[in-house]
């Protein structure tokens, strides 16, 4: 029998529990993840059980049955029905990361259902909706009828998660950010898992990144979050492959909102940056290879087919795909002070400058500015020369430079010999 919240427990005795090193039962888990939901655990203490499960980690049964507890909180879609196999991808979060936008009309070009429910950008790492509502007329909100009607017509949605949808994360997320306890694997794999899972999708690709412009800065622990991610999915029964790619730099030429959705659609035509195209073309074969479609990706890519389907995808969402993005009002160049090689390019500053610009939001209810951000002229293992442009900061509110500005200070480095290269997909875990 699964253990239910029915059982009652002191909130103070799972606290000290999970202090002391002890593992939790999962009637004990169960039990703290829905009285948190409704109330009945206090913030505060769900707040120190949050940092003892960061400091005292959890074992695979335990991690199993918090994202259980999780999922259990809210409803659960079912996509089963559709004609086409669904297959969903997901990244944890990085600078520049635009990939969802070229990846759901080519994997849904290619024949697979994509039924991406995605969020917002907070701190440094952008948000998939924010960059979708720089399209004139795009809205992400979408009913769960209407995203079965799209599924069906267009083969891709990309839209906001509606508030049933694993509630318990949405309150523990929003405590974990403020109390300094984001960055534990069982509470991250949890997160991101119990959406995934109450998603219902049929197949998923976890896009793991590594480096400084990402939550896991070390290969190992992105490897151990990859690990226990997988494993979440094989337990609850959804195919899930894992890829670990490089974030110590930002991906592409644009890091913002409106500036990535143009690039995205470059990558549609045919152009865009190789990096940008790369990842696409590698997660697109992931998913449809979880989704038993034997389809080229690169392709469908070169004969406009994803572009049609980018076009009906966001025709869907009412937004216009022929209009034109909104540009940001001011911009000011960063020169390149030497020559050489461009050697590193930190996708943490670049991240953090382009979240001063106003691209993204320092607190959930703050607006973004559609056409902020930054475009870059050079990337690692370019030649550069002195005075030419390294990159242009772009924002509608000019007082906003001198900041982003010293968030870029020490940010890159330009040498006389080019510095060993870095592969973009640097490992894949499988169950
Ligand atoms: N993304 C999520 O959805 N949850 C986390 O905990 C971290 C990243």
């Amino acid at each position: 029998m699964s253990p239910t919240a029915a059982q009652v427990f002191d909130a103070v005795d799972v606290i000290i529990a999970k202090r002391d090193g002890a593992a939790l039962s999962p009637e004990q888990i169960a039990w703290v993840v829905e009285a948190y939901t409704r109330g009945a655990v206090a913030e505060e203490q769900m707040s120190s059980l949050a940092m003892a499960i960061l400091l005292n980690g959890m074992t695979r049964a335990e991690v199993f049955a918090w994202t259980r507890a999780m999922i259990d909180t809210g409803e659960r879609l079912d996509f089963t029905d559709l004609a086409r196999p669904s297959v969903d991808k997901h990244s944890t979060g990085g600078v520049g990361d635009k990939i969802t936008l070229p990846l759901a009309p080519l994997v849904a070009a290619c024949g697979a259902a994509v039924p991406q429910l995605s969020g917002r950008g907070l701190g440094h790492t952008g948000g998939t909706l924010d960059k979708l509502e720089s399209i004139p007329g795009w809205r992400a909100r979408v009913s769960t009828e209407r995203m079965r009607e799209i599924l069906g017509e267009v083969g891709a949605v990309v839209c906001a998660a509606g508030d049933r949808l694993a509630p318990a994360d949405r309150k523990l997320y929003a405590l974990r950010d403020v109390t300094g306890t984001v960055e534990s694997i069982p509470l991250i794999a949890s997160s991101i898992m119990s959406k995934k899972i109450a998603e219902g999708t049929g197949g998923l690709v976890l896009d793991v990144k590594v480096g400084s412009g990402a939550f896991m800065k070390t290969a190992e622990r992105a490897r151990e979050l990859a690990e226990t991610m997988v494993a979440l999915g094989t337990d609850a029964g959804l195919s899930t492959v894992a890829v670990l790619t490089d974030m110590s730099t930002p991906l592409g030429l644009t890091v913002g909102n409106a500036i990535e959705v143009a690039e995205s659609v470059e990558v549609l035509t045919g152009g865009g940056p190789s990096d940008v195209v790369e990842l696409t073309l590698t997660l697109a074969r992931h998913m449809l290879q979880l989704a038993k479609v034997d389809v080229d990706p690169a392709e469908v890519l070169a004969s406009g087919r994803a572009m049609d389907s980018w076009r009906a995808m966001i025709t869907a969402q009412g937004g216009d795909p022929a209009a034109a993005l909104p540009v940001a009002r001011e911009s000011q160049v960063v020169l390149a002070p030497d020559s050489g090689v461009l050697t590193r390019l930190d996708a943490l500053a670049v991240g953090v400058a382009a979240w001063r610009l106003g691209a993204g939001r320092a607190r959930k209810e703050d607006a973004v500015q559609a056409g902020a951000g930054i475009r870059l002229h050079a990337k690692p293992g370019d030649t550069v020369t002195a005075g030419q442009p390294l990159m242009t900061l772009l924002t509608d509110t000019p007082e906003r430079f001198e900041r982003a500005a010293q968030a870029l200070l020490g940010s890159w480095d330009i040498a006389e010999e080019p510095a060993a290269s870095h592969p973009l997909v640097l490992d894949t875990v499988t169950a």
